[in-house]
């Protein structure tokens, strides 16, 4: 796990394949949000700490050791545009949320501007 700044925090994110909540700690990096590392986490302890209130808005890139969604080892990811929840992505064209079950079709565009970072 790569050393993180002060501003860190951590926001809820869903597996696709398990449907299983988990957590992932975000680092603020150059006007855009690191993705530095995913932890298995319940829903109640997360609602604790107050991470299902957190949404990143903007770019983001992953950290060289992030280790990826802890259920299913995806390195990919989209944010729901309806609920805004990070969610584990496979490749395929039309993605329903776990969360909110919404259907959208990922534009090649948002998939840029998830991945951007030099990946
Ligand atoms: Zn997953
Ligand atoms: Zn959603």
């Amino acid at each position: 796990m790569s050393k993180l700044s002060k501003n860190a925090f951590a926001i809820m994110a869903m597996c696709e394949n398990t449907k299983e909540p988990f957590g992932i700690t975000v680092d603020p990096r150059e006007g855009s949000y690191a993705f530095a590392w995913a932890f298995k986490i319940k829903k109640e302890q997360a609602k604790r700490e107050g991470y299902d209130k957190t949404h990143v808005r903007g770019a983001v890139m992953f950290d060289e050791n992030f280790n990826g969604c802890p259920y299913c080892g995806s390195k990919n990811f989209y944010i729901c545009n309806r609920c805004g929840k990070v969610v584990c992505y496979h490749g395929q064209e039309v993605v329903t949320c776990p969360n909110c079950g919404s259907s959208s079709t990922l534009q090649a565009a948002d998939s840029v501007d998830l991945s951007g970072g030099g990946f």
